[in-house]
């Protein structure tokens, strides 16, 4: 089955409205043409709606960088599938590692997150992936199978039909170092396998498996080229659309 590929871009804690609104004004007219490839991106919760609005009956699709999984109530400073979804936004990114790094998120509140962005009718990106202290000890593939395992526990393949994997190793993102093509080929076809163990070879077959980690125009193509690899999240390239084009531009 022909899984469409997908590019997405993490905006984290960069731009204020206006500037969101601008940028996403420029990435609507720069993705005119582009028709095969689904075009995400998430600004912060403040410019999630405005971003929304501006890029409605567009080819692209807004997300959120985080959600929390309880449905409503007193959490302070938080927000729901639901009001996400409101925006018109289709996506939840889930589990990113600045998350599990500064933030506190484990395997165990992603999943939660993951069943309620589901709930919510929102579709589910989990980011995975190793720090490099892990991979210098060899226990990548251990690393990802918890994170994996634990992020989808209790989900059946129905429940996580839309689900997209983000495979971004830890050490790569934000630091200008890259996987080699390699090192992204044995992981995702690692994953590949893994989610037809969990689950079924259909299911496996049918959900995207991104690479995240220092994507920029001049890898980009390298990188996709990877059998496995259904597209990218991308973290500071795309906060520049004459960047982020050009990566989604591989694609046509
Ligand atoms: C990310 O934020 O998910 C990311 C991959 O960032 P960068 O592309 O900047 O490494």
């Amino acid at each position: 089955m022909a899984r469409i590929p997908f590019i997405a871009g993490n905006w984290k804690m960069y731009k204020t409205g206006p500037e969101a609104v601008e940028t996403a004004r420029k990435l609507v007219d720069l993705c005119a043409d582009v028709g095969k490839v689904e075009v995400m991106i998430a600004p912060t919760f403040l410019s999630l709606a405005l971003v929304s609005d501006c890029v409605r009956g567009s080819r692209i699709k807004t997300g959120a960088q985080n959600l929390y999984f309880e449905k409503e109530g007193a959490f302070t400073g938080e927000v729901s599938a639901a009001m996400i979804r409101a925006t018109g936004s289709e996506y939840a990114i889930i589990g990113h590692s600045e998350r599990r790094q500064y933030f506190g998120e484990t395997d165990e509140t992603a999943c939660k997150k993951v069943r309620a962005a589901i709930q919510g009718g929102l579709k589910p990106i989990l980011c995975i992936g190793e720090t490099e202290a892990e991979r210098d000890q060899e226990k990548t593939f251990l690393i990802l199978d918890k994170q994996v395992s634990d992020g989808l526990k209790g989900l059946g393949p129905d429940e996580l039909r839309d689900l997209v994997l983000a495979y971004e190793p830890v050490w790569a993102i934000g630091t200008g170092k890259t996987a080699d093509t390699r090192q992204v080929d044995e992981v995702h076809q690692y994953l590949r396998s893994l989610l037809s163990r969990l689950f079924s070879a259909d299911f496996s077959d049918r959900i995207r498996i991104l690479y995240g980690g220092s994507v920029k125009p001049e890898n980009a193509k390298e990188l996709m080229n990877i059998k496995d690899v259904d597209g990218a999240l991308v973290g500071g390239a795309s906060l520049d659309p004459d960047k982020f084009i050009k990566i989604i531009k591989y694609y046509l």
